[in-house]
């Protein structure tokens, strides 16, 4: 069996890579385990100058890194570089902080010492996919390496060559060889990860039904997992929001990545008193973005990642206009040249319980539009979805706005007045189908350690 990297643009092979056999899969677990049984000792600051060196090299090829992004998942290049600064500057964030993170926690009882100590636990599995192919390992494998883990990514099929990309990073940061490690497997092997005795933990950013399996498989072995799955994020604007700044942030959030992003803008819930002048101006800034050629500069939006993504978007698109939604922009397969997988911008208005996208992640340059009769149908629609990884309100009431986001909005990051994104100093994460455990921040490098209470009588 082989992982195929294919052209997006305009559906050429890229490259084919031979499947590692089960036999070359133990051997890479056994040489990570080896390397992480040294690592393990290694100081802070040791690891730290590695990370921080992770951060100049990935710095230094950042042009090469995104290029080969643009070929193999269709992200233009400006967001490209993008991405691999903000890889370079979670690594430096970790240099910078994990040390204190660790740090043990002295609590006073009886004893004559006793406190916590942050242990590492070993290999943790990285199950990775192919929207961020840089950004969504460099989360998890810069707090990991600063806690003194192993790891080991399995990364979408369709982006092996960001995988080894992401390996020579690592070893031209000087860190020691094995201790981290790129298994070339399809999905259908990582059950025999999962269950291999030296791997201890196991982190997943993809579907949740892959999720749910990989979930399953870690449980039956009692193995920890953080899932980070997917989402339909609802941005609320309410009677008194600034409808210019709201529709441009909320355009921004749902072409993310050419809307292939957990956390972008995924359900416009409009209360009825603004609802056609934000249509009017949203529909404004959708129809402004450029799709084309990723390589071209001035292309906002390069093709989906992948062909089968984008004819299965297509379905759901037809499936709910079928169930009564309107489309008013795009909603069809574009008319480009050639073999590819291009999606231009679409916006579906009037979504209802019962359509398809009511509940469905859709993952793709659509916007749905929902109308609610005030502010509060707006939010019982927004909570109402099986999904809670993130929310935006927008609403010239500050204070207010604060209150539904920290108390009423049911996800694991509620912003107000701007996109939900992620930053390295907070917590990043879901609640319900959007999966549990944090990235990032203090919380992130604390998932993959043993919370180990030391006691001395
Ligand atoms: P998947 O969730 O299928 O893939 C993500 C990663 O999980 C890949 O490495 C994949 O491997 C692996 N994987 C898939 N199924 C299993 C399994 N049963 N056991 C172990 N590993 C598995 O995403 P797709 O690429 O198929 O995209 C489908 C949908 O997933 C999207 O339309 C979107 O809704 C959602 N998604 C969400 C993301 C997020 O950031 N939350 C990111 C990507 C997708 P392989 O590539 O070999 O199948």
């Amino acid at each position: 069996m082989s992982l195929i990297s294919i052209n997006p643009t305009n559906g050429k092979l890229i490259k084919s890579y031979k499947e590692d056999s089960e036999k070359q899969v133990s051997a890479k677990i056994e040489k990570t385990h080896s390397a992480w049984l040294k690592w393990k000792d290694s100081s802070f600051s040791d690891r730290a100058k590695l990370l921080r060196n992770a951060a100049k090299v990935l710095l230094k090829r950042k042009l090469d890194l995104a290029t080969l992004m643009a070929k193999e998942m269709g992200k233009p290049i400006a967001p490209g570089i993008a991405e691999i600064e903000k890889c370079a500057a979670v690594c430096d964030y970790y240099a910078e902080n994990g040390a204190a993170f660790l740090k043990d926690e002295m609590i006073a009882t009886e004893a004559s010492s006793s406190y916590v100590s942050f242990q590492p636990l070993g290999v943790v599995l990285a199950v990775m996919p192919w929207n961020f192919p840089f950004w969504q390992l460099f989360r998890f494998l810069a707090p990991a390496l600063m806690a003194g883990n192993g790891g080991l990514l399995k990364h979408a099929s369709n982006v092996t060559g960001c995988a080894l990309a992401i390996e020579e990073v690592i070893l031209a940061a000087g860190f020691p060889k094995d201790i981290f490690n790129v298994l070339l497997i399809g999905s259908k092997s990582v059950k025999q990860v999962i269950a291999h005795p030296l791997v201890k933990a196991v982190t997943l950013t993809g579907s949740t039904e892959a999720g749910k399996q990989v979930a399953q498989q870690a449980g039956f072995h009692l193995k920890k997992t953080v899932l980070e799955l997917g989402g339909s994020d609802p941005y609320l604007v309410l009677a008194d929001a600034d409808l210019e700044q709201a529709a441009e942030i909320c355009m921004q959030s749902r072409l993310i990545n050419n809307g292939q992003s957990c956390i972008a803008a995924k359900r416009f819930i409009l209360v009825k008193e603004i609802e056609k002048e934000f249509i009017r101006i949203f529909l404004g800034k959708m129809q402004s973005k450029l799709t084309g050629d990723p390589f071209e500069e001035g292309t906002d939006l390069g093709p989906m990642a992948r062909m089968d993504l984008r004819n299965e978007l297509q379905q759901q698109v037809t499936a709910n206009i079928n169930a009564g939604a309107k489309c008013i922009l795009g909603g069809k397969i574009p008319d480009f040249k050639g073999k590819h997988a291009y999606y231009t911008p679409t916006i579906l208005t009037g979504i209802r319980k019962g359509m398809p996208a009511y509940e469905e992640e859709i993952f793709g340059p659509v916007a749905l539009i929902f109308s609610a009769k005030n502010e509060e149908e707006a939010i019982r629609i927004a909570n109402d979805s099986p999904f809670g990884l993130g929310a935006a309100i927008f609403t010239a009431d500050r204070k207010h706005g604060e209150e539904l986001a920290a108390k009423r909005l049911n996800a694991g990051s509620c912003f107000v007045n701007s996109l939900v994104k992620s930053d390295p100093r907070l917590p990043f994460g879901g609640i319900n189908q959007s999966g549990y455990g944090r990235e990032l921040s203090a919380f992130g490098i604390r998932e993959f350690v043993n919370i180990k209470t030391v006691y001395v009588k």
